[in-house]
């Protein structure tokens, strides 16, 4: 019944002069998504609109499930379409639509119209009224309700003539490539994915950087960040992950610095190496998963002495998310599973029994001037030696 859908789009309708901008990165975004399923689209921008069609035969499950992993995108109305033949074959059709949409007639309903094509006989009111009779004397039960109808009947007269009632919900957020790009540090555990996801919901593109320490940490704790790369790709688009070796400095730095100040102590080197590479590809901030309070490292004190080796913002959007609100999002974007694999990771073979939770900067630099300046050397070869993979979705 379906080849067209119109995409709702809410918050960016309102940026202005910008418009199109965001209007234009809504239609790539639908594009890159659309290109991978079945079946031919044209997307198309119209008057302040944004429509799907497909040429010919699609998988239509897929195409909803696509367009669901588009930012920016708040609802799609997979949309009856058909030539103006006149009012009462337009009545025909509505009727047979709402016959196959709602097996249960048993609804209030209100007809909403709107007539771009002002040449047409009839004017909207007169539509609203003249389609409503026609819905009432062919199914009884239902009944018109203009403040709370349970089926808004969208019509719509342009060159052709659209109708929808049902709004599919979409994502939200912004556009990916509308926001600049911001390098993800990104770990194999639950809230790093989950905090990529949300900066690329707010139109923002990703890089990432992945630690580990071989031999201590495996190749499938590699693989394992490499699949959650992939996973938040479908949502934020290509990743290109950098992947660095931190074994030397987290065994320098264990050897030469107290070892209730090691995780701190690291999380510092990381975010330098992070912000290396963060620079050197134009990113505007870094990103973590970090929530206040959750563990040791994660406290005020800690980000505070973490943030203070870095000039890039550090965004940490999980920042007051309760454990659940993070995993509810992990479950919902996938990658939960992935996540929960029990492979070791760097942060946790070299942790201390107690670990400092209210680090002073001051201490924390002095115990680092311990650090020979091997520690330099350690740097540049962990930035030289990099591994990088683009990660497409
Ligand atoms: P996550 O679930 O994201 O691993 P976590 O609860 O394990 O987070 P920490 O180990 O304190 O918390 O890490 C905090 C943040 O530091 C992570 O969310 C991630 O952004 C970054 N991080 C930690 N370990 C690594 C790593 N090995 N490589 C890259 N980033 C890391
Ligand atoms: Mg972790």
């Amino acid at each position: 019944m379906f080849k067209s859908f119109l995409i709702k789009y809410a918050e960016i309708a309102v940026k202005g002069k910008n418009r199109y901008i965001f209007e234009d990165a809504l239609v790539s975004q639908i594009k890159r998504a659309l290109s991978k399923v079945d079946g031919e689209f044209t997307v198309r921008k119209v008057s302040g609109r944004i429509y799907c069609d497909a040429s010919g035969d699609f998988n239509y499950d897929e195409t909803i499930a696509a367009l669901q992993k588009v930012f920016g995108l708040v609802g799609i109305c997979p949309l009856l379409q058909f030539n103006d033949n006149g009012f009462d074959d337009m009545v025909e059709k509505i009727l047979d639509y709402i016959d196959k949409t709602y097996p249960d007639k048993n609804k209030t309903f209100k007809v909403f119209t709107r007539r771009a094509r002002k040449n047409y006989p009839m004017q909207s009111p007169e539509v609203c009224v003249a389609v409503g009779e026609k819905i009432l004397e062919r199914f009884p039960e239902m009944k018109v309700d203009v403040k709370n109808p349970d089926i808004k009947l969208n019509i719509e007269i342009r060159e052709k003539i659209n109708v929808y009632s049902k709004i599919i919900p979409g994502l939200g957020g912004m556009p990916l490539g509308t926001a600049g790009k911001a390098m993800l540090l990104l770990s194999g555990g639950i809230d790093s994915p989950v905090a990529g996801y949300m900066m690329a919901k707010r139109g923002v593109t990703l890089e990432a950087t992945y630690f580990h320490a071989p031999p201590y940490t495996s190749e499938r704790a590699k693989q394992k960040v490499i699949d959650l790369a992939k996973k938040v790709a479908e949502y934020a688009g290509n990743i290109k992950l950098n992947i660095v070796n931190f074994t030397d400095i987290q065994l320098h730095i264990y050897e030469k610095c107290p070892h209730d100040e090691l995780t701190i102590i690291m999380r510092r080197y990381m975010m330098l190496i992070a912000e290396h590479f963060a620079k050197e590809s134009g990113c505007l901030g870094l990103v973590t998963g970090e929530s206040v309070g959750q563990v040791a490292s994660q406290t005020m004190q800690s980000m505070l002495v973490t943030n203070a080796v870095c000039t890039l913002p550090v965004y940490r959007p999980l920042v007051a998310f309760d454990k659940q609100d993070i995993v509810d999002i992990s479950v919902k974007i996938d990658t939960y599973e992935t996540s929960i694999l029990p492979y070791e990771d760097c942060c946790t073979i070299f942790v201390a029994e107690h670990p400092v939770t209210k680090p002073k900067l001051s201490c924390i630099e002095q115990s680092e001037t311990h650090m020979s300046e091997d520690i330099d050397r350690l740097m540049k070869e962990a930035i030289d030696t990099v591994e990088v993979i683009e990660v497409t979705p």
